[in-house]
């Protein structure tokens, strides 16, 4: 894995921030996946068969089965939903995932499914869906770890909120000073709850709710364009899903001159870009 990842100055609109490239840690185990998935697969140093849940279009799932391949771990993953094919389900099939497609209901209880499919299977490794949970936490504390210059603002998407607290772990112990923006891609995420809990204190971090366009993979024709545009000025591809609406966020708040002129920002490309494959209809040509 390319670890550290790289950090990239941009110049985009007139603007200038850094990028930490989690995008360019490998191809398909890419971005805070892999930052979630390090410590699970020490942990599962003997066991053989890696075992996870995800969605149909699931970047977790495809970092999962080309982790698995590249550290010799079969590879396993319960799938939400009716039986379907895409591209990134196939890439997952061509790195050896196996998979059983679960209804909605089943899906919610993981610990059963686990169970009753490799309950006695000593050699079976459970991890949750999305890498989540304190074992992910503490690989993204390593994103802000990393760092070799000190930044003011600090921009990241948040799905499960898993990565966006392990970065604000990493930044109250190396740059405590350094504000966090958080962009919410999923409604209801109660991240705001969780972070009050946590740190009842701190002032030095910001949900941005309004950057949701509707919900998790909503979209509409100006964040399209945006991620079009994005891509095609700075030659860092950006999907819709996570990284467009942390992008937007980020341009917009820098437009609207609210930091100040002496700020350094960063922002976090978490990866996930192959996603952009399940919207090829969606761009017009
Ligand atoms: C999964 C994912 C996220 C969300 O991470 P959480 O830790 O669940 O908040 C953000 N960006 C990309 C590209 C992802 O694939």
């Amino acid at each position: 894995m390319n670890i550290p990842s790289p950090l990239e100055s941009v110049h985009y609109k007139e603007l200038d921030f850094s990028v930490k490239r989690d995008d360019l840690i490998d191809p398909f185990v890419s971005g805070n996946k892999w930052r979630k998935l390090k410590y699970a697969f020490e942990e599962a140093a003997d066991k053989s068969v890696l075992v996870t849940f995800g969605g149909a279009y699931s970047n977790h799932l495809l970092a999962l089965a080309a982790a698995g391949a590249k550290f010799g771990k079969s590879t396993f993953a319960f799938v939400r939903g009716e039986k379907v094919s895409n591209e990134i389900l196939f890439l997952c099939k061509q790195f050896g995932m196996e998979f059983q497609f679960v209804d909605r209901e089943s899906y919610r209880d993981k610990k059963k499914l686990f169970k009753e499919a490799f309950g006695n299977n000593e050699s079976a490794y459970f991890i949750g869906e999305g890498g989540s949970g304190i074992q992910g936490e503490r690989g993204c504390v390593e994103i802000i770890s990393e760092l070799t210059e000190q930044y003011t603002d600090i921009f990241c998407a948040a799905g499960t909120g898993t990565t966006a607290l392990g970065v604000f772990k990493g930044l109250q112990k190396h740059i405590p000073n350094a504000h966090l923006h958080i962009v919410p891609v999923v409604k209801n995420l109660n991240l705001e709850q969780k972070f009050t809990e946590l740190y009842p204190t701190a002032g030095n971090y910001t949900i941005h709710e309004q950057y949701l366009f509707g919900g998790y993979a909503k979209v509409n024709s100006e964040l399209l364009d945006f991620c079009s545009d994005f891509t095609k000025k700075t030659g860092i591809l950006i999907d819709p899903v996570y990284t467009g609406k942390m992008f937007f966020a980020l341009i917009k708040t820098m437009e609207q001159k609210t930091l100040s002129k002496s700020s350094k920002i960063l922002g976090i490309h978490t990866g996930g870009t192959l996603g952009i494959l399940g919207f090829r209809e969606r761009f017009l040509f």
